[in-house]
């Protein structure tokens, strides 16, 4: 496969369970959209980092212990100004884990929801996943793996696999979705995993959101591991 130019693993790498934070730097020096977004300490400096990125926001608790964010109430979304943060901000401070802060970030729409996984399969090499993302990927099991790196056309090749590629095509009067920037973006990823090796133990963005045609994707969650 041709490699994307510019393409190049930053100098220092994080080791471990990553932050949300960390694995989307990762993924965006890759060239895969991530949210904006902002770490908060504080109430005001979460108010003042939602000020800066523009409301509406989503606020998030961040704990490397914390698998699913939304199982704990550690998700708030859309909130609309700094009264619905401050409240938010409180809540999240009453959960039952402790925090390490908040992640403050812009509120992002898509049509639908994929998951973008990658992986260093020991004795096999790397490779990546994408599927029907969100809550229900371990129920609904839509996933299509192959090695990595992915050509364009590799790609192309697993979305059409998927149970939701009618979805993508848009039905019921939804528009057509931006099929290939999830394609790029699947591309990028898998160059990544291609590039980390062994030491990439594993990395998911679930979810990544598609919009219409033409309007792109953006990654609102990254998990990783790193050896
Ligand atoms: P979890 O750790 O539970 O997977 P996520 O960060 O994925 O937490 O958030 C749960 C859900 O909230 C996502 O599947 C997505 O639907 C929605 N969501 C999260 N972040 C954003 C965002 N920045 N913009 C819009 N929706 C979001
Ligand atoms: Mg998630």
């Amino acid at each position: 496969p041709a490699r994307p130019a510019g393409l190049a693993l930053p100098e220092a790498l994080p080791r471990g369970a990553l932050t949300e934070e960390e694995a989307k730097r990762l993924v965006a020096a890759y060239g895969i959209p991530v949210t904006r977004e902002r770490f908060a300490a504080t109430e005001a400096e979460a108010v003042a980092a939602a000020e800066a990125i523009g409301f509406p926001v989503v606020l998030k608790g961040v704990s490397r212990a914390v698998v699913h964010k939304s199982d704990l109430g550690l998700v708030r979304l859309g909130l609309r100004d700094a009264e619905a943060l401050r409240a938010a901000h409180a809540a999240l401070l009453a959960a039952p884990v402790p925090l390490e802060g908040v992640l403050v970030q812009e509120m992002a729409r898509g049509e639908a929801e994929l998951i973008l996984g990658a992986r260093h399969e020991p004795g096999l090499g790397p490779f990546v996943l994408v599927g029907t993302g969100g809550i229900w990927v371990e129920v609904l099991r839509d996933v299509q793996l192959a090695p990595a790196p992915l050509r364009p056309e590799d790609a192309r090749a697993m979305l059409r696999r998927l149970a939701l590629w009618p979805v993508l095509q848009g039905v019921r009067g939804r528009p057509a979705l931006d099929v290939e920037a999830a394609v790029e973006a699947l591309v990028r990823l898998s160059w990544l995993a291609a590039d980390l090796g062994p030491r990439l133990v594993e990395l998911d963005l679930n979810p990544i959101l598609l919009r219409a045609a033409g309007e792109g994707c953006i990654a609102v969650d990254a998990r990783a591991t790193l050896a």
